[in-house]
């Protein structure tokens, strides 16, 4: 199974320093849940790790089965087994969840694909887009409709979950994944999470200031990243501490970081 490896990650952004030593291992199979307060740098993170340009990596590696993820273009990335949720632009016209999803299913079965050719055939992606819509329990026109066009905060996470689901990449990176959505939403979307989990051995990494998205995908690792550091690594005993007691005592025990 392959390793995520993120080691000494610095980030700076408008060459503010925001990530300031980031370590954190993720095996294929396990889920992980990364906590902390608005501001400790959680989005960072992940944007560093999908290549976002505004994001500057100005120290430490992060590798995927050794191979260096930094120097990848975002495409690359992907075809490397990593997934970030909100990768695609807000909207696309004219271009249909279902369009979007055979040319990324494509890109990522058939890394050597040149653009406009070898898509996967239509008859076979339709009969796979269908079984994995209906095992989500999604309706089967939702692949009709545009791209994030008029989608509420529910569909667009839906979205994101069909897009898991076809794409079954080694590891996935959640960010914020139950914001803005109902409690029912937040179970529907967390149970397809789960699903796709179990099913493909997704290393997963949930973002999240909340625990309420834990109640449902359930971490057995838990970090606290706090100015720009992870200072606590644990179990889910950490995800009830902080329903409890909230963050107070993260600022309390770590004042240098804030
Ligand atoms: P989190 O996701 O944990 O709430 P972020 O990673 O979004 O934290 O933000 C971490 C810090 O980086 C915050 O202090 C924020 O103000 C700053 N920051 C985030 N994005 C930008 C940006 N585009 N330009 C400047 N500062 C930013
Ligand atoms: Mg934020
Ligand atoms: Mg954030």
């Amino acid at each position: 199974s392959k390793v995520l490896q993120i080691s000494n990650l610095h980030v700076a952004i408008d060459g503010k320093e925001i990530l300031k030593g980031v370590d954190l291992t993720i095996r294929q199979g396990e889920v992980h849940a990364l906590m902390g307060p608005n501001g400790s740098g959680k989005s960072t993170l992940s944007y560093a790790l999908m290549g976002h340009p505004n994001y500057e990596v100005t120290e430490g590696t992060a590798t995927l089965d050794g191979q260096d993820i930094l120097e990848m273009e975002a495409d690359e990335r992907a075809k490397a087994g990593l997934f970030l949720a909100f990768q695609y632009p807000t909207s696309i016209p004219g271009v249909t969840v279902a369009n979007f999803l055979r040319h990324a299913v494509s890109n990522v079965r058939n890394p050597d694909r040149k653009e406009g050719e070898d898509l996967i055939s239509m008859r076979e992606f339709r009969k796979e887009l269908r079984e994995q819509m209906d095992e989500l329990g999604m309706d089967p026109e939702f692949a009709r409709r545009y791209l994030n066009e008029g989608f509420s905060g529910g569909e667009k996470k839906r979205a994101e979950v069909l897009q898991l689901a076809m794409l079954r990449p080694a590891f996935a990176i959640l960010d914020e994944t139950d914001s803005g959505l109902d409690i029912d939403a937040v179970r529907v979307v967390s149970e397809g999470v789960n699903k796709v989990a179990a099913k493909v051995s997704t290393g997963i990494l949930v973002i999240t200031h909340y625990q309420r998205i834990l109640n449902y995908i359930k971490p057995g690792f838990v970090h606290i990243l706090f100015g720009g550091r992870i200072v606590e690594n644990g179990g889910s005993e950490l995800v009830d501490l902080l329903e409890r007691e909230g963050y107070d005592w993260v600022r309390a025990k770590y004042p240098e970081a804030a």
